[in-house]
Order: structure tokens, then sequence, then C-alpha cells
């Protein structure tokens, strides 16, 4: 069986309305009630406060397509995207929810029935992990549901016990794994060869069963609950037979129109990818309020686009092409993201901008470091020349780390801070003792712009003129 992502979406909110669950609509990356979080990063997030009681609503079981960001805080994908075939910095996640209502066989059978039942998937290929210590969860899978048990295996705590925090809720995972076939690296899960690609995570299911207390015991909670969690990009690509993320309808139709976009027609270039990625998370960011900026989630975005600005060069685009790439993400996701159309002038505009002031330096930005390369003895890129690609030329830290590790070089990153501390320093130094703008004034007046850069990841924006330029 074939289905589109949204197809699959659909599919999966209407099951699960089915079986009794309220369909929430997403919520906005910017998570609303929780001001440690940086991003909405997983589904259960909106429903963080029923789950601890705070919160009461009309229904105890929930299903939701929950638009996510994995770049910064926490869960940080940004450097995967462009190399594994299952991660991106924006996903949906499809949710089931049971607040205090089902627990784990139902969760178990649900996800068992989607998947081969509505899903149809061959269950041979299903290979399952549940949390070394939860025989319960183990004896559903190998009795109930009749997993043979060699496709089981039992994980520890890294990766199969979930906690909201160093207290609170938290409880043992029980994940679902596809193997898309040897003709892809990788081992099944609990195995060295695990990170591979050819064994991919689909759907967490977690058992929230335990109040974990100030002095670390766990209190079982009166009443368990469950939070479910599956990747619409990685079911669509088990769904479309193909094996990576970026294969499937919605990510071959971006990747198309920014080949076409940008002039090229290497339709299977990395670059492609990490732009099709990147539009999204920065037009969802842009969409749900956030501004390229010098700090926090800003700052973020800003580094996101000017990694996909930078890929866009690689490509040989010439002049802005990012930000007509809106249109196309419009029309994939516009209808089950009316959002994202209502703003669409919103995020051109600002990647517009935004790219018209990275442009300025880029590709200055880039011959320093081309000439710096070819005279490096050693395998990383020094302190002092990252600085100046971020202080002069407004390339983020990770930016430059991500074009060293290209070349299989590494960046010094404590050299980096040094540098930038000195700076800081000196800036501080200049503001104790006054600053003479008419100086100041004669100086910018026969130097050049060189455009915004940052003085520090969470400092103000600074202008900078260069003599002679
Ligand atoms: P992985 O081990 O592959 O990085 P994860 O264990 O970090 O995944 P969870 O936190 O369990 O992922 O999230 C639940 C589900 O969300 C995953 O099973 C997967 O289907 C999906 N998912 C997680 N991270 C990403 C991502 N960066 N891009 C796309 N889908 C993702
Ligand atoms: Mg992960
Ligand atoms: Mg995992
Ligand atoms: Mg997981």
């Amino acid at each position: 069986m074939q289905m589109t992502s949204a197809e699959i979406r659909e599919a999966f909110l209407a099951f699960f309305a089915d079986k009794g669950h309220q369909r929430v609509p997403s919520a906005s990356l910017i998570p609303g009630n929780d001001p440690t979080l940086l991003f909405t990063n997983a589904g259960m997030v909106p429903f963080k406060d029923v789950f601890l009681g705070d919160e009461h609503r009309d229904y105890n079981r929930a299903t939701s397509a929950q638009r996510c960001l994995r770049a910064g805080g926490k869960h940080n994908d940004l450097e995967n995207v462009g190399y594994t075939a299952r991660h991106h910095t924006f996903f949906e996640m499809l949710g089931n929810f049971s607040f205090g209502d089902y627990f784990k066989r139902e969760a178990i059978q649900y996800a068992w029935e989607f998947l081969t039942g509505v899903l149809k998937l061959p269950k041979e290929k299903l290979w399952v992990t549940v949390f070394t210590e939860d025989d319960e969860a183990y004896n559903i899978w190998a009795n109930e549901i009749g997993v043979p048990t060699d496709r089981i295996s039992r994980i520890g705590e890294k990766d199969n016990f979930w906690a909201m925090g160093d207290t609170g809720p938290c409880g043992p995972c029980s994940e679902i794994f596809f193997d898309h076939g040897d003709d892809v690296w990788g081992g099944p899960p609990g195995t060295p060869e695990e990170d591979g690609d050819r064994y991919i995570e689909i759907w967490n299911l977690v058992f929230m069963q335990y109040n974990r207390q100030a002095d670390g015991t766990l209190q079982p909670l009166p009443k368990p609950s469950v939070d479910t969690g599956m990747g619409l990009e990685r079911i669509a690509a088990v769904m479309q037979h193909v094996h990576s993320n970026y294969e499937i309808d919605l990510f071959q139709a971006l990747i198309h129109d920014a080949a076409k976009i940008i002039g090229t027609d290497e339709l299977n270039n990395k670059s492609l990818r990490v732009i099709a990625d990147h539009i999204r998370s920065c037009s969802f960011l842009i969409a749900d309020g956030v501004q390229p900026s010098n700090e926090g989630r800003g700052y973020v975005l800003r580094r996101i686009i000017r990694r996909a600005v930078r890929h866009g060069s690689m490509l040989g685009a010439k002049g802005t092409f990012f930000y007509k790439l809106v249109a196309s993400l419009v029309a994939q996701m516009g209808a089950a993201y009316p959002e994202l159309k209502a703003k669409q002038q919103v995020i051109e505009q600002a990647l517009q901008r935004e790219e018209e002031q990275f442009g300025k330096t880029l590709e200055r930005g880039l011959s320093i470091l081309n000439d710096a390369l070819a005279e490096l003895k050693g395998d990383v890129l020094p302190g002092e020349l990252v600085f100046k690609l971020y202080d002069t030329y407004g390339f983020p830290m990770d930016l430059t780390a991500d074009m060293a590790r290209e070349k299989g070089l590494t960046i010094d990153e404590a050299g980096f801070q040094q540098a930038m501390d000195a700076q800081r320093q000196r800036a501080q130094q200049a503001s104790n003792f006054g600053v003479d703008y008419n100086e100041r004034l004669k100086s910018a007046q026969k130097s050049k712009f060189l455009g915004y850069t940052d003085v520090s990841a969470t400092a103000e924006v600074v202008e900078l003129f260069v003599d002679g330029e």
C-alpha cells in the first residue's frame, strides 16, 4: 500500500479518534506553558500540565500531529541533518495520549493494530525494544501480540527510560523499529551497529508510571499515563517504500523546487536535502513568531538560515534563493497548516532580508576560510579564525564547524571562546571609558558597512565597520 504523508497523518488521527481520542490541533513551536524549553520538541509538550495534573481537560485521551523542532536545547538534531536518512530539524510527531486512562496493554495493542492492521506493514519487518526491567511490556509484546522474542530487545536507561525532568513524571519506553532491508548498513536495536540506517526507529511509546522524588526514589503514579510519538516522515518513508525520509513525496517536491530555483540538476546532492529540511524549520519558526536575531530562539533561526544560504552557495546559487522556496512549502503543507499559508509574506520577507544581509559577507568569509585551509597544518581550525569568521563575516560557530567537518576537520572551540571573551572585555573597557562618537562617525564615513555580526550568541547587535575594504 502506498500512502502520501497527508493520507498517513489523517489515517493516524482518524484511527485514534475512532478509539475515543480527542483530536487536538498542533500547538506552536514556541511552548506556551514552559519558559525553560526552547522549542516544542515532542507531541507531549502541549500536554505537560495535563500529565502533571495541574491542568484538567474534558477528555482523557488525545491524539495530535504536532509540529516539532529539534535544533538547540536538549534535543538537537541539527548536526544530523544531511548525514542520516532519518533526522530533520523540523518534523511532525503523530501521537496518542492517555491521561490516567489506558496504559501499557492498550498502548501496545493500538500501535500494533495501526501498523499492521491499518498500514498493513509486514510483521516480520518490525522490531521492538523494551526497558531492561519492564517485564510487563516484554510479556505483552511476546505473549499477547506474539512478536518472536528474537525481535524484542531489552534496552537500558539511556534510550528506554523517559523523564520529564530531574524530578516528576517518568517511566519506561518501548520503541518500534522498521527493518529497511539489507541493502542498507545497520544493525538491530541494542547492537553496536544500531546507529546505521537499516533499522529505523519509527515509534516511541512512553509509559509514565512513576513520580521521581527529589531524593531520587520512584513513587508509583496513582494514575499512570501514556505518551507516544511517531515521526510522520519516517513512517511515510516506510509506506512509500523508500529508505530515506528525504525521498518521500513532500521532500522530493521541495528538493525538486529548490533545484529549479537554484539552477542545479544534482538532485541527489546533500545540500539540497539540507535546504529542504531548513526551509521547513525556518518558515515554521517565523510563522510562529520568531525573527532572526542574535539571541535565544532568534539566534537558532539565524543559524539555520545561514546554514541553508551557505548550502545554496555550494550549489552555485546566484543571489537570493531561499525565500523563494516558501511558496513550494506552502503548496506542500499549507492545507494542513493554514497558519503557514496566512504568514507566507511575513516569512518570505524575513528570509529575504536575512539572506541579503548574510549574502554580503558570505563569499568574502568563504574565501578567507579557503585561504586558511590551504595553509592549515593539522586537522583543527584555529579559534582565532573561527572567531574572525564569526565576528566579521557573520558565520555562526556551528556553521564553521559544519564546514570543517565536511573536510574531516574540527574547530578549536576553546580558542574561539577565548577570542570571544577577549573581544567582550575590549567592548566593556570601551564602554567604561566612553566612546568618542565623533571619531566613530568619521571612521564610519570612510569605511564600508559589512553587515551585522554577532559579538556573542546572546549579545546585542553591533555594526562593524572595516577600514579600506
Ligand atoms: P532517534 O533515536 O532516531 O534520534 P529519538 O529516540 O530521539 O529518535 P524520540 O524522542 O523517541 O526520538 O521521538 C519519537 C519519534 O519521533 C521517533 O521515534 C521518530 O519517529 C521521531 N523523530 C525523533 N527525532 C526526529 C527527527 N529529528 N526527525 C524526524 N523524526 C524524528
Ligand atoms: Mg534522537
Ligand atoms: Mg532513539
Ligand atoms: Mg526514541
